[in-house]
């Protein structure tokens, strides 16, 4: 049962590993649950729903916001990646967050940094192909996370569907003792994925973008009228998002939606994913077979 905050205390904000220890310490002592939200910042509705997710089963929530720099190849956009502290806690402020934990890259790798958490097979397909290190970015940052609040739950969202299936796993394989809690993607009214690289957009492009849930939603139709052939559904996805003279497509692929592994033909909770360049921006979205359609306005778009 939740416990009921005592006092209106606003939210606090540490840059240290040992401030956040301390302040999880105390929490354990009264015995509070601790819900936790990795973010990098630059927060919108999307992170705002984990956030939620947690305030509403646990007594405490910490949301991290740091742009992990280990995550990032060398050619990707670690020094231009958007960030607003100020805004991002007034956000979380008014979602209900108690602590915010917002490191500086020293505090959390010194200079002789050398330990990595790297996860086989299910960081090789999908983004792995094209982003070789991130999942050993994200596994490692995360343990440390986990290692230092303890949480009871911690929350991710399913836009990042590879993400989360690789949490999920690096948690059962090294036994952490914590629910890993999956959240659905927030879309803007026209369809898009709520993403901080939305940002990058140009009137233009946000247009375009919005091939990707088109995309989305038409191989959810062709699986919900019965559809089994992986290369079926994904010849008629290429040809809708083809029809985007912007759409510069990295993959569309139907995989198992444990092991992240391709499968020929497709059943209920496997994964149908895809990363696509607008413009310079790398944009992905996904749907798992089995859900509910997802929603929203045709022909708006918040470009229009
Ligand atoms: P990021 O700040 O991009 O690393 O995202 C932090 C967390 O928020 C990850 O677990 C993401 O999957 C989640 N997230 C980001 N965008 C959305 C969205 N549109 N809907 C749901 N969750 C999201």
């Amino acid at each position: 049962m939740k416990k009921e905050k005592e006092d209106e205390k606003t939210m606090n904000t540490v840059n240290t590993i040992n401030e956040l220890r301390e302040q999880v310490r105390a929490w354990k002592a009264e015995g509070l649950t601790i819900g936790l939200c990795p973010t990098m910042g630059y927060l919108h509705e999307g992170h705002a729903s984990l956030m939620d997710a947690s305030v509403k089963s646990c007594d405490r929530t910490v949301a991290s916001v740091f742009v992990n720099p280990i995550q990032f190849g060398p050619n990707e956009d670690l020094a231009t990646y958007p960030r607003d502290f100020e805004s991002d806690c007034k956000l979380l402020e008014a979602h209900g967050v108690d602590l915010v934990f917002h490191p500086e890259p020293a505090e959390m790798y010194a200079d002789d940094f050398c330990t990595f958490v790297d996860i086989d097979v299910l960081s090789k397909t999908l983004c792995g192909k094209t982003r070789p290190i991130h999942f050993r970015g994200v596994c490692t940052v995360i343990t440390k996370l986990l290692n230092t609040v303890t949480p009871d739950k911690i929350f991710f969202g399913q836009k990042d569907a590879q993400q989360l299936a690789i949490i999920r796993r690096m948690v059962r394989d090294l036994n952490f003792n914590v629910e890993v809690i999956g959240c659905p993607i927030v879309r803007e009214a026209d369809g898009l994925a709520k993403s901080s690289r939305n940002t990058y957009l140009n009137p233009d492009e946000r247009r375009a973008a919005r091939i990707l849930s088109r995309a989305v939603r038409l191989g959810q139709s062709i699986a919900d009228e019965g559809e089994r052939s992986s290369e079926k559904l994904l010849a008629a996805m290429r040809e809708r998002l083809a029809s985007e003279p912007m759409a510069d497509v990295e993959y569309v692929e139907v995989v198992n939606g444990e092991n992240m592994q391709p499968v020929d033909t497709f059943r209920e909770g496997d994964l149908v994913a895809m990363a696509v360049r607008i413009g310079g921006t790398r944009l992905i979205d996904n749907f798992t077979v089995g859900q509910p359609p997802i929603e929203f306005q045709e022909g708006q778009s918040n470009a229009d």
